[in-house]
């Protein structure tokens, strides 16, 4: 596969956030430069997760780096790629952000405790179990990320009335949307 060699962030209403991603196949040196280039434009861009595709690649792959708002020396620089959630349950609630949603934050709830397994980039199966009432903000973060894998983002999971709040601004990204790229691009249904 070949990967884009500039990584730009794509925003609400780039049609690719709605598309389902596709299982990555190939664990090679390219997928390593790609992943590498993901995290700089993170990096860039001062998040704490980053989906493929964000950046306009359409697979199962996402990368996290929750530690870097608390501390810039220190780093837990995850990659998963192909993941599922198993054993969902209990409810979070935590006030989201999203790349894609640039100025947008709201309160989203999630599962509480669930397993993620995933493949890393050698194409070795990893699990982890989380537990985010205990601490594990990483829970919160691979939760939102893995949405991006289903073309989900993370406005699907609010409410009628939150909606409202967000109008305007979810707005103003379509409006910018229409003028860079001419077309509507894909409107949330509300
Ligand atoms: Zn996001």
């Amino acid at each position: 596969m070949t990967y884009p060699t500039t990584l730009r962030v794509l925003a609400y209403p780039a049609p690719v956030l709605r598309r389902k991603a596709e299982p990555v196949t190939v664990f090679d040196a390219d997928l390593a430069a790609f992943v590498e280039r993901m995290y700089q434009c993170m990096y860039d861009a001062k998040g704490v997760g980053l989906a493929a595709p964000q950046v306009g690649v359409s697979i199962r792959c996402f990368i996290t780096d929750h530690t870097q708002r608390e501390a810039k020396d220190l780093h837990d620089r995850r990659v998963f790629i192909n993941p599922r959630i198993e054993d969902a349950e209990g409810e979070e609630t935590y006030e989201e952000g999203c790349l894609s949603f640039p100025g947008i934050y709201a309160k989203v709830t999630r599962p509480n405790r669930f397993t993620l397994v995933w493949q890393d980039l050698t194409g070795a199966e990893q699990r982890q179990q989380f537990d985010i009432e205990a601490g594990d903000f990483l829970g919160v973060v691979t939760q939102h990320e893995f949405d991006h894998l289903e073309g989900k983002v993370f406005v699907d999971h609010l409410s009628p009335a939150q909606l409202t709040l967000l109008r305007r601004k979810l707005r103003e990204l379509e409006t910018d949307w229409k003028a860079e790229h001419g077309n509507a691009g894909a409107v949330l249904r509300r």
